[in-house]
């Protein structure tokens, strides 16, 4: 099974994704975590550029899939091959919603990509940790320092959560969203039903 988990800045994923291995892990399913843009060496030093530098739209969309590429090849695929779980934190859906819903970058060009890059292998499950952006903001503003990406305007975090409820709409057999205005211990409940139905079938 490939898991990924995807959500706007300060919606929680992180926290999440360790309780999930946790519990994938006790109930002796090996899970291989890894995340993006990353989950390589080379995945991990195109991240470090994508954090820091200024760069074309369309550079960053490409430099994200060619991170991508690599981590498929690498981690994802073999993984998946040799019957291992693969959690990811985030994964093309946020290429989706970041480069596409907030920069506006058009989206067929995205999907030429991911057609290009991944014409055949999807999650088979995508946990929106879904958020308002006021509250995402609230909690990034009281834990850490903000990146790049995290000191942009409202507007944009507005429009990449757009975009990602307008692909929850697209393809909803594959997301499941999860409030994640609500505790930490209510979601977790709730990650606990998932993962047993996961794990039965
Ligand atoms: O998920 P994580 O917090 O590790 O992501 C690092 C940063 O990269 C975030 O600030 C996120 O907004 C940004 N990002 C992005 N486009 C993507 C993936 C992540 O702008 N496709």
């Amino acid at each position: 099974q490939f898991i990924s988990f995807e959500g706007i800045d300060g919606a929680g994923k992180s926290t999440h994704i360790r309780f999930v291995q946790e519990a994938l892990n006790q109930r002796g399913i090996q899970v291989v975590t890894t995340r993006e843009p990353g989950g390589t060496p080379l995945g991990e030093a195109l991240r470090a550029l994508l954090l820091k530098e200024k760069m074309h739209l369309e550079t960053e969309a490409l430099l994200m899939f060619a991170s991508r590429r690599e981590h498929i090849a690498q981690v994802i695929q073999p993984a998946l091959d040799a019957g291992t779980w693969v959690i990811s934190d985030r994964f093309t859906d946020a290429t989706f919603a970041y480069q596409g819903g907030g920069r506006k970058l058009d989206l067929h060009k995205l999907n030429t990509l991911e057609q290009w890059v991944h014409p055949h292998l999807q999650p088979d499950l995508t946990l929106l940790f879904d958020v308002p952006i006021e509250v995402a903001r609230a909690r990034l503003d009281a834990t850490r320092t903000l990146d790049k990406f995290e000191q942009e305007q409202s507007d944009f975090f507005n429009d990449t959560r757009n975009e990602y409820l307008r692909r929850v709409a697209e393809f909803p057999q594959r997301f499941k969203v999860i409030d994640s205005t609500r505790s930490i211990e209510a979601i977790q409940e709730e990650l606990s039903e998932i993962i047993d139905a996961l794990c039965v079938k």
